[in-house]
């Protein structure tokens, strides 16, 4: 990282603590890893995020919506299978025990080696080096502890040896009710709670296809190794959507409207060292099937002009899809709205075809599918299942229940996965959901056979496209990109600014009596009284301190407009990034600011309108007329 890079972030670090946007949480006592508090401009910025969010996709889209609890019960977990795989690699310091994300340490190890400046690694190693960087997310335990012997990388405190990379899980467990029996998690993502709630949903929408689901809520992770402020944190606000589609028709009826985007995408067969994003537009990209499908395709679109409309810089947002071996494997596409920081391509939004997966995870417990009515009946032959209640029985006692809702809630596909593996092998390890565990089945227990009906509904289950948008960290990209700092007017001292829009701004505006004054102070109190009244946030300031040290404090809030009252009958209103003022009526101040902050005008709309321009007229006019005197 260049020095510039350094100074300038922390700068912004020094920013963001002293005004409060966030701070570690418990600092007092010493603070945690990974758990931040918002202060009130970062609450109100948040607030501000995420109503657009749910304006530019819930309330555009037309979503349904749904509030499910954070604790989760351990059955949930277990089938859609984050109680067995939701791990990151974690190695340990065998003396210290300290432990580490294993392929962090790697990243780092490759980082650095090649920003040494003394270039003392060979172009052949920096290739190779550049080449592992490429591939890191997908890399096995066996690959990361193979890369990690090579290198020699050790401890980074202590430079003792590390363990071999193992699996760590990433949720927090804890237990349900008082007696300690039943064990829950603190979900690691909002997902779920709409996947066990889709029969319901589909039966409200009228048992249409396609349809969405969004839920904001918190999300538990417990990372190895939280770090870069709100980037890796251990509690975090997710924004889900679960877009529920026919699986043989993923078009999108408003693709349309996104399809000559042309977008920064970086494919997987183009991740190469040396390679970077290249223009596609989204049209293109999903007619040659480098995205997979027009849904997924829109979803990439609309994603893009919501961080722009945001404030991300476009200049600094690339796709990139999952290379193969990162996608898991039940996804079809997979692509990752990544933003450009200090710290490098952060992922901050997660755009997936996650196929049938989920849905068919739970339906174990219950059936969850959707049907199409036929226009006319068809004849089928099905595989079909038949359990053996005799064998059954006697074989799972107080668990055959369970057993068998599990054998008869299978859908074609598992049921021919099932006899084959019966007829090679003779039995075979079932997973039933509601217990948790997996049982084995033998080919006594089951009769599998193709049996003919006459169908009048074509049942399938629905696959998803999911956008999931991590909330802190599309924030704190947003304050990368939104930060600069500027000289005051001595040029002796930079001054700080953050330039945010103001759909998101924390505070629309402050108002100021430009000295102190009784009559100014009555006037500023009566549009701040206004400004509530219309719903805007904003800030009073009547401290005595100069006009330009209060134009400072605001701006390093990144309010948008500052109105100045230094008369009864008119003010000024002074645009953060330009310092332009107008002037305006008492009367007017409110409505301007607020057709400002709702993005109804914009600054150069109000700038060039005929009345202002005619205002600057006749004051340039007096000018000249006193300069001549
Ligand atoms: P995932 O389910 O892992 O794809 O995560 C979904 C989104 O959550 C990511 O795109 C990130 O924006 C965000 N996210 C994941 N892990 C963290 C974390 N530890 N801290 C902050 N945000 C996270």
């Amino acid at each position: 990282m260049s020095n510039n890079t350094e100074s300038s972030r922390s700068a912004l670090a020094n920013t963001l603590e002293r005004r409060f946007f966030y701070i570690p949480s418990f600092k007092i006592y010493g603070a945690v890893a990974g758990l931040y508090d918002y202060g009130s401009p970062g609450c109100k910025l948040k607030k501000n995020v995420l109503s657009l969010w749910h304006q530019h996709f819930v309330h555009e889209e037309n979503m349904w919506e749904i509030d499910c609890p954070c604790l989760t019960p351990e059955v949930v977990l277990k089938a859609s299978g984050h109680v067995d795989k939701f791990t990151d690699l974690m190695v340990k310091d065998v003396k210290k025990g300290t432990c580490y994300r294993a392929d962090h340490l790697l990243k780092d190890f490759c980082n650095k080696k090649l920003e040494d400046q003394d270039r003392r690694i060979s172009p052949e190693m920096a290739m190779e080096l550049k080449q592992v960087l490429s591939k890191l997310d997908g890399l096995s335990a066996e690959e990361l502890g193979a890369c990690i012997k090579k290198y020699g990388i050790r401890a980074p405190e202590t430079d003792n040896y590390l363990s071999d990379p193992y699996p760590f899980n990433l949720m927090f467990q804890t237990s349900i009710g008082p007696s300690g029996s039943s064990t829950g998690f603190f979900r690691p993502e909002t997902a779920q709670g709409i996947f066990v709630n889709f029969m319901d949903i589909y039966y409200d929408n009228g048992c249409k296809l396609p349809f969405a689901v969004a839920q904001v809520g918190q999300a538990f992770r417990n990372e190895i190794s939280p770090r870069q402020g709100l980037l890796r944190v251990r509690e975090f606000t997710l924004a889900e959507i679960e877009h529920f589609v026919d699986p043989e028709d993923k078009s999108h009826v408003k693709f349309p409207t996104v399809d000559k985007l042309q977008l920064p995408m970086f494919p997987r067969d183009e991740q190469k060292p040396g390679q970077s994003a290249r223009l596609i537009s989204l049209g293109e990209a999903v007619h040659s099937k480098i995205v997979e499908n027009e849904t997924l395709g829109y979803f990439i679109g609309r994603v893009y002009l919501f961080l722009t409309r945001l404030g991300i810089d476009k200049n600094r947002i690339r796709f990139r899809q999952h290379l193969a071996k990162e996608m898991a494997h039940y996804a079809a596409d997979c692509w990752d709205a990544e933003i450009e920081t200090s710290y490098g391509w952060i992922e901050c939004v997660g755009i997936a075809d996650r196929s049938a997966y989920d849905l068919k995870a739970h339906s174990g417990k219950s059936r969850l599918e959707a049907h199409e009515q036929l226009s006319e009946p068809r004849e089928v032959e099905k595989l079909v299942i038949s359990p053996v209640k005799k064998e059954i029985g006697p074989a799972f006692e107080k668990k055959q229940k369970n057993v068998l809702e599990a054998l008869e809630a299978m859908d074609e596909e598992e049921i021919s996965k099932m006899k084959a593996e019966l007829d090679s092998k003779g039995e075979v390890d079932f997973f039933v959901c509601t217990l948790g565990e997996h049982v084995s089945i033998k080919s006594s227990m089951v009769t599998i056979s193709k049996v003919k009906t006459r169908e009048h509904q074509r049942k399938f289950t629905p696959s998803v496209i999911e956008p999931s948008f991590g909330i802190g960290r599309i924030i704190y990209c947003l304050f990368e990109h939104s930060f600069y700092t500027r000289p005051d007017k001595t040029g002796d001292e930079q001054l700080n600014v953050f330039r945010f829009n103001p759909l998101v701004a924390p505070f629309k505006c402050t108002v100021f009596p430009l000295v102190r004054n009784q009559q100014f102070e009555e006037v500023a109190k009566d549009i701040s009284k206004s400004l509530t009244s219309a719903g805007i946030s904003h800030k009073m300031d009547t401290t005595g301190t100069s006009i330009g040290k209060r134009y400072a404090r605001t701006d390093e809030l990144g309010v948008p407009f500052a109105i100045t009252v230094d008369s009864t009958s008119s003010v000024t209103i002074r645009e953060r990034d330009s310092k332009d003022q107008i002037r305006v009526s008492v009367k007017k101040a409110v409505s301007v600011v607020k057709e400002l902050s709702e993005g109804l005008r914009t600054w150069e709309d109000v700038w060039w309108s005929p009345s202002q321009r005619w205002k600057r007229f006749w004051r340039s006019c007096f000018r000249f007329i006193l300069s001549r005197n």
